[in-house]
């Protein structure tokens, strides 16, 4: 079968290699659709893993074969896949953090090699642990809606750790297909949602997602000056006075919260700038959500104090909630969270190196990038 096979930092190629043979108690899935996620991207891009590996883990496809005592699954049934899924009696299981547990870390679908996912490839093997992760996808639904199940619930999974009531006003900076996620989430959970973005297409999605408000980011600095705000150097003395620069996301939040401050901000941007100003922005005892700093050995200063004493916490939020699995088919397949407008591009299996790249650096229009063998 063709796969594209990794072998090392962004070398991607594509190669024949085996169909995987499959034991008693595992699947055998035809790809149909996989996602690629700015995860695999990152390991892609940096070399991070040894090769050689076959990525691609948000993957939907069709049952082909089925162990001999795999025997609630049936030849033919179409499906979506995750390739992690929790033990559920761990110690760090009991304690709801399913990212943390042994089992979950460990990759339970295959097209070859280390297990890394697999989807960029032709069929997957699913091993035993992960078959309480196969989700059939009901008639009326495509692959393409099956492949977003995996996304969904690590937004969906992060929206649950925030103590939000009805109507508090949060932040979601960075309208990406994930960004997105979360703003139409947060909306239909009744939050008064603030978008941000650098990008103005991805502002207008943001409002037809339930967003509020929406502004468009100015720098990675974030700043926005505005004329009146900046007082002229002080003639003769040379000496500067100090600019009071107010942006127009802090006007905008003062108004709505009555100078409280934001409820949460959730930060779907790896930007450290964004961070800082949402935590500015936030009020005492309300939560930064960290989703996109995924990359380790980076550090930013912060005032402890503002943890300590205002009670201002930062929180992450990594991967998905295996319990969270029904309602977020539930969300997908009822088109709640309607998933076909985040898929802008797909691209054939050869073509998976242009479909990285496009999703690495998107352009003006570009969402969700999708690998398509349908
Ligand atoms: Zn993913
Ligand atoms: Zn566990």
């Amino acid at each position: 079968m063709s796969a594209v096979v990794y072998h090392g930092a962004n070398d991607l190629r594509l190669e024949t290699v085996p169909v995987p043979s499959i034991r008693p108690h595992e699947l055998l899935v035809k790809v149909a659709v996989c996602g690629v996620c700015p995860t695999d991207i990152k390991k892609i891009h940096y070399g991070t893993l040894p090769p050689p590996r076959i990525f691609g883990h948000e993957t939907a496809g069709t049952i082909v074969r089925v162990g001999s005592k795999a025997l609630r699954f049936k030849v033919g049934q179409r499906v979506a896949l995750h390739h992690h899924v929790p033990c559920l009696e761990c110690h760090a299981c009991r304690h709801h953090t399913f990212a943390q547990c042994s089992q979950y870390k460990r990759t339970g679908i295959t097209a070859g090699f280390e297990p890394a996912g697999g989807g960029y490839a032709e069929y997957v093997r699913v091993m035993p642990f992960v078959l309480p992760g196969v989700v059939p996808i009901p008639e009326r639904n495509s692959f393409l809606e099956g492949a977003m199940l995996e996304p969904v619930n690590t937004v969906l999974k992060a929206v649950e750790r925030l103590p939000l009531l009805r109507e508090d006003t949060v932040l979601v900076a960075g309208q990406g297909p994930i960004g997105l996620m979360f703003t139409r989430l947060l909306a239909l959970k009744g939050m008064r949602v603030i978008a941000t973005d650098l990008l103005e297409t991805r502002l207008h999605l943001a409002r037809e997602f339930g967003a509020e408000w929406v502004i468009k980011a100015q720098s990675p600095k974030g700043k926005v000056q505005s004329p009146e705000s900046i007082q002229p150097e002080s003639a003769g003395t040379g000496q500067r006075t100090t600019a009071k620069v107010q942006s127009q996301l802090e006007v905008l939040v003062g108004r709505l919260t009555q100078g409280r401050g934001l409820d949460a901000a959730v930060i779907a941007v790896p930007s450290d700038e964004v961070v800082e100003q949402a935590q500015s922005l936030l009020r005492g005892g309300g939560q930064v959500l960290l989703f996109s700093h995924t990359r380790r050995g980076e550090t930013t200063a912060v005032d402890l104090a503002t943890v300590c004493v205002d009670e201002k916490d930062l929180i992450g939020s990594y991967s998905a909630d295996f319990l969270l699995q029904k309602q977020v088919a539930a969300l997908v397949f009822s088109r709640k969270l309607d998933v076909k407008t985040l898929i802008t591009h797909r691209f054939p299996l050869e073509q998976t190196g242009a479909a990285v790249k496009l999703a690495a650096r998107p352009s003006e229009n570009s969402l969700k990038v999708v690998v398509d063998q349908t």
